[in-house]
């Protein structure tokens, strides 16, 4: 087992050792992530097994953090825990993909090394909520109409566009 998460992996090379990674990423360093974040505190926890089964090199394990996000009810910041399991299968061709165990995502490996960082950062990003909110009434409704609040939002030029727009990209 490697205590230091390295920087580049080979994802099959790993899954032939049954390489076992545990360690923490600092949130500061996910740039694509700092966009959606109000502060990019804190850190990752990653626990990822790569095994092989059969032909299939595999991945499995979890990302494990919390992320201030914007909350779209009242824009203050807000803390949202996100646990993702990651259950991975390594091909180099999507169409190996359909071959997968069920219930594995393609991960597209080059046969180059790939950065661990980068894969952490897609399955977090792929695990952000669109609608991050406080989970109790931010907004005090008896003063303000929702719309009128969203809309004050929207037209404030002072505020940057939504950034959970960039989202739709990952659908
Ligand atoms: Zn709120």
């Amino acid at each position: 087992m490697m205590d230091r998460l390295p920087e580049l992996i080979d994802p099959v090379v790993f899954a032939e050792r049954r390489t076992e990674l545990v360690g923490k990423l600092e949130l500061g360093t996910f740039t694509r992530l700092a966009e959606f974040m109000t502060e990019a505190v804190g850190k990752v926890d990653v626990q990822l097994s790569f095994d092989k089964q059969g032909r299939d090199a595999l991945i499995d394990g979890s990302v494990q953090t919390e992320l201030m996000l914007q909350c779209q009810n009242c824009l203050e910041p807000v803390a949202v825990p996100l646990n993702v399991v990651i259950k991975l299968g390594i091909v180099t061709v999507l169409e190996q993909a359909d071959r997968l165990p069920e219930g594995y995502e393609p991960l597209l490996a080059s046969g180059e090394k790939m950065s661990l960082r980068e894969i952490v950062e897609d399955e977090l990003l792929l695990a952000l909520p669109a609608f991050p909110k406080h989970d109790f009434q931010c907004v005090d409704l008896t003063k303000h109409s929702s719309g009128l609040i969203e809309n004050s939002a929207a037209e404030d030029p002072s505020k940057p566009n939504n950034p959970f727009a960039v989202l739709a990209k990952f659908n």
